[in-house]
């Protein structure tokens, strides 16, 4: 056993995020590992043990470690807790914070209502003002049906509870149209229910013969009065996402549907007790006007998000139940954190000149919406959306999305319990194209591997899953899996706007066997009577490999889309996860840039059109470099798109 003393210099110590961060790294360990401050001692592969000891920046912890690789362990422990900002994922980590900090609404004079007799003050969660409906999430507490099983039921309860973990945690969306921010916070939540302790109680708790839901509910609760009771406000408010991820899970077991967020479709101010970040992932963003809850706080996750997405918000608002369910109209001004219930004609008045002198002051860049930017030296550029799913294809046009650039299909297989069907992959295929028409519509075939599981398809452990069997790799291995989505994608393509484009390309036999795939399942398709059209064909440019090859693969395809996340990281030999290493992951670094470059010149060469849609599309300070290049298209996230469509027209 060895151990070692250091003073914490993780910026607002051990919170969700480090914490999470903390045990994924030392989870990489076979040693155990442990982590004491102020005398008490937490494992340190459990994020919420870490998060529960209430670790500061300044506090001097203790990292011991046991086991034949304990010296790895401990020096990579140490390393993080004294320089987290020497690594990609805690410098985004640090801006994140920072974001929040800064966004955090402060009560501002000029903003405030005149306080009347339905005025209620809450938090101030996030900045702006809202006026609607009233779309009221209150589900019923939730209560285990039973409290005690049979000896025998216990293996099959343990299955059950395993089953629906299982279920339940799936990685978040590499781009669900939610920003990096939220992804953050939600992989966070996802840690917490695949958390050591959070889950080994659970375990435990069945296996002494507790019903699964019950037992749930009981851990759950248990765990959230503990990070009630912390000092730390911050961590106070991390209590709603132990609740929040277990009244999902005690309600699958329960067999029973907490109402569905993802089906509000009035514009409405939603309102509910403590919602959890979990439950506001799946709201629709653009039919959310505004938020109150009775519980949270400005730190909570929910919070976070609401700011991200720009929508006001008020928290910990003290009213009833009973009272909320009486309003049919609320007015919230997220700068002052006060509700109006029912506002009288005056005060609707007053909110709604708020909100269109706010309107009015994002107008700047909302011109750009509906306008095709062009380089005063006369290039059109297209600027296009990354999408993960339908449900952001509103926010997508909204934000003046000029078509899609890069669907993200992998999304529609991680969501499902099983492969989805030909049909089902058709459907959804054909509704993103309609929604865009005439705009193109670029969907990109399953880009899964080893790191993302998919039900329905067993990947092997490996090594190095990034340099494994991923992408096209694994598709063209697996014709079953592959087939069905290139037959769905001929049918949709029906609508005259689909283009396909692979990932991860690095030979042109992979292209070819492609094309093979698409004639058969075309002659498939004609031979069954099954109507169904062309598409073009592009690749993603993501490997050096694609890159040297160019030329030969230009030759070959209809466009290319220059993938720079992953490009980044092949051309620097770079895992973009690894903190150590991260001053090397940079898409400006010369090497990379000649890579876009030489990727340019060879599609100017063969006469084809290149487009970029890695994160590095909406970086404002390389859009004219690109644009120097000859890249014609740039797909991104819908919230960059207005900035970047300025941008173009400033060069
Ligand atoms: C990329 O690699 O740049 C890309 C857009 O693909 P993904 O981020 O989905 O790997
Ligand atoms: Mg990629």
């Amino acid at each position: 056993m060895i151990e070692s003393s250091i003073v914490v210099r993780v910026h607002e110590g051990l919170h969700t995020r480090p914490a999470a961060h903390m045990a994924k790294l030392a989870k990489a360990f076979d040693c155990s590992l442990e982590l004491v401050c102020r005398g008490v001692a937490a494992n340190a592969k459990s994020s919420v043990k870490l998060m529960l000891l209430g670790v500061k920046e300044g506090d001097e912890v203790l990292v011991r470690a046991e086991g034949q690789d304990e010296s790895n362990a401990l020096e990579r422990l140490m390393q993080y807790l004294v320089d987290p900002r020497s690594g990609l994922e805690e410098a985004k980590e640090g801006t994140a914070a920072q974001v929040d900090a800064g966004a955090v609404p402060t009560p501002s004079q000029g903003a405030a209502e005149a306080v009347g007799g339905n005025c209620v003050e809450g938090v101030a969660g996030s900045k702006g003002t809202a006026i609607g409906p009233v779309h009221v999430y209150l589900p019923q507490p939730l209560v285990a049906t039973r409290q005690v099983i049979e000896e025998a039921e216990i293996p099959a309860e343990l299955d059950r509870f395993r089953q629906v973990l299982m279920n339940f945690v799936r990685p978040p969306a590499d781009d669900a149209g939610v920003s990096a921010q939220d992804r953050a916070i939600l992989q966070a939540l996802v840690d917490v229910a695949q958390d050591e302790e959070y889950v080994g109680a659970i375990i435990r708790g069945i296996k002494g013969r507790g019903d699964a839901a019950a037992v749930t509910l009981r851990v759950g609760e248990v765990l959230a009065a503990t990070f009630e009771a912390m000092a730390d406000a911050y961590m106070r408010a991390r209590a709603e996402d132990i609740r929040g991820v277990t009244r999902q899970l005690a309600a699958t077991l329960l067999g029973q549907k907490l109402p569905d967020l993802s089906r509000i479709d009035t514009p409405s101010v939603l309102v509910a007790a403590d919602l959890s970040a979990w439950e506001f992932a799946q709201v629709p963003i653009a039919k959310i006007l505004g938020l109150v809850c009775t519980g949270g706080s400005a730190t909570s996750h929910v919070a976070i998000m609401a700011r991200t997405h720009g929508i006001p918000a008020v928290l910990g608002v003290p009213l009833s139940a009973d009272e909320l369910r009486a309003a049919h109209t609320l007015a919230i001004d997220g700068d002052a954190g006060r509700v109006l219930l029912n506002p009288d004609a005056g005060q609707q008045a007053r909110a709604r000149a708020r909100i269109e002198a706010q309107m009015k002051a994002k107008a700047a860049l909302a011109e750009y919406r509906d306008l095709q930017p062009v380089t005063r030296d006369g290039r059109a550029i297209e600027v296009v959306a990354n999408l993960g799913g339908l449900n952001e294809v509103e926010i997508a046009r909204e934000a003046g999305a000029m078509g899609v650039g890069l669907f993200r299909t992998e999304l529609l297989f991680m969501q499902q319990r099983s492969l989805p069907t030909e049909d089902e992959q058709a459907t959804v295929y054909r509704q993103m194209a309609e929604a865009f028409h005439p705009y193109p519509v670029i969907i990109r075939t399953l880009d899964i591997g080893g790191d993302k599981p998919v039900a329905g398809i067993d990947f092997p452990r490996e090594e190095n899953p990034f340099l494994g069997w991923r992408g096209v790799r694994m598709c063209l291995d697996r014709p079953e899996v592959f087939k069905p989505q290139l037959r769905a994608l001929l049918r949709a393509a029906l609508v005259g706007n689909v283009r396909v484009m692979v990932p991860m390309i690095s030979e042109l036999g992979e292209v070819r066997r492609v094309r093979e795939l698409v004639a058969e399942c075309e002659r498939e398709l004609q031979a069954e009577g099954t109507p169904s059209a062309p598409f073009e064909l592009g690749i993603m440019i993501e490997t050096p490999a694609a890159v040297l090859q160019a030329d030969a693969l230009a030759a070959e395809v209809s466009f290319f889309s220059i993938g720079t996340n992953d490009l980044t990281q092949y051309v620097m030999a770079t895992d973009r996860a690894n903190a150590r290493i991260a001053s090397l992951y940079r898409v400006e670094h010369p090497a990379v840039m000649t890579a876009i470059e030489m990727t340019c010149q060879a599609a100017r060469r063969a006469g084809i059109w290149v487009g970029i849609c890695g994160e590095a599309a909406a970086n404002l300070d390389l859009i004219p470099r690109f644009v120097e290049m000859g890249v014609t298209e740039l797909s991104m996230s819908p919230a960059s798109i207005l900035a970047a469509k300025k941008r173009i027209c400033q060069i």
